[in-house]
């Protein structure tokens, strides 16, 4: 029998099954490797980064592979899964119209623009949507809300949720928070968030904003590599927190502006490529003559088309945009 086959027969749930020994269990658990299956998508430069050798580290990593499920999946059963899709609502038509009827789950959609463009308003009033039944386009759920820059107002929550006519008292208690304060401890809440989003029946996985912390940690060109290959794990762990739980994952981004560029788009998300190429759906938002009023872009997606659509910020949250409107 191949080592494979005999590693397969059984359950391997923690690093201590894998019988590495429980001083390596320890020293992977402090690089924030709790799992097989965290430890099956490390490289093994980043074991060699923390003082495990080179052969150690691969065999380590390969071990780990060994006992994962193959992750190939027959095409039928991919659209079974597609089917299971859900859609949460924005609050606001021109937006969910814009997304071919709200934010799916099991992928990643990310909203970037520059400060006040409305990031963390949608953010806020999709922690309400989600709690609502499905006919009215929310998901049944709760809400899972990392905060990396403090800007979530419970507040903020109270209002929205009394505008969708729920108890603001019970809607906040549906909201799980959690405020990171490096990136290391961003990653960290999400590889260990399993636990709260199936105990608390969790829908919806904020992360504002995905990419604050790796910005102002990672400077230079000489961390640009260790950055991306963060972000992209972080990506990652998020995506397969949205397939496992059939839940929407929303992340907020930034944008820097390149003043030496004269043609195209002067105005670009963080992140790079990794981060491009992660999020499924992307929507550039930004501010408009009309006050309240916000005009956003949908840039990228998998299977729509590329669109514009308006919506306002108002005390009561994210709303439609009205004939008035245009006149302030
Ligand atoms: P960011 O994209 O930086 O996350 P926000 O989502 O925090 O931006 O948007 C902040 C903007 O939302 C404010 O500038 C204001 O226009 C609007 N806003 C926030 N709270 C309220 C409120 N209670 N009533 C009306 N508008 C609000
Ligand atoms: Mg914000």
């Amino acid at each position: 029998m191949s080592e494979g086959a005999a590693l397969e027969k059984k359950r391997y749930e923690c690093l201590e099954d894998l019988e590495i020994g429980s001083a390596m269990s320890k020293k992977l658990r402090e690089l924030g490797l709790h799992t097989v299956e965290n430890l099956a998508m490390t490289t093994p430069k980043e074991l060699e980064q923390a003082g495990i050798n080179k052969k150690s580290a691969k065999n380590l990593i390969q071990k780990a592979r060994l006992c994962m499920p193959l992750p190939f999946i027959r095409g039928d059963e991919l659209v079974k899964m597609r089917q299971n899709i859900l859609r949460l609502t924005t609050g606001s038509n021109m937006l969910d119209k814009l997304l071919d009827g709200g934010i799916e789950s099991q992928s990643i959609t990310e909203f970037y623009g520059e400060y006040g463009s409305g990031k963390s308003q949608i953010c806020h009033q999709l922690c309400v949507n989600v709690q609502l039944p499905l006919e009215q386009g929310g998901l049944d759920g709760a809400a899972l809300y990392i905060d990396t820059e403090n800007t979530f107002r419970t507040e903020r929550i109270f209002q929205m949720a009394k505008n969708v006519g729920l108890d603001p008292e019970e809607a906040i208690k549906n909201i799980i928070f959690a405020e990171a304060f490096t990136s290391d401890h961003q990653m960290f809440l999400l590889e260990n968030a399993d636990k709260v989003i199936k105990e608390n029946k969790v829908r919806l996985i904020i992360v504002d904003s995905l990419t604050s912390h790796f910005r102002s940690e990672y400077i230079g060109r000489e961390m640009l590599a260790e950055r991306q290959q963060k972000l992209n794990k972080h990506m990652h762990r998020l995506i397969k927190l949205a397939r496992g739980f059939n839940a929407v994952a929303v992340v907020t981004n930034q944008v820097m502006s390149k003043p030496d560029v004269f043609f195209g788009d002067a105005i670009h998300p963080v992140g790079g490529h990794i981060v491009a190429h992660t999020s499924h759906t992307r929507v550039f938002l930004r501010k408009s003559a009309r006050g309240p009023v916000r005009i956003a872009r949908l840039v990228s997606s998998p299977r729509l088309p590329e669109g514009e659509g308006v919506f306002k910020i108002t005390e009561r949250g994210i709303e439609n945009v009205n004939e008035n409107d245009s006149e302030n």
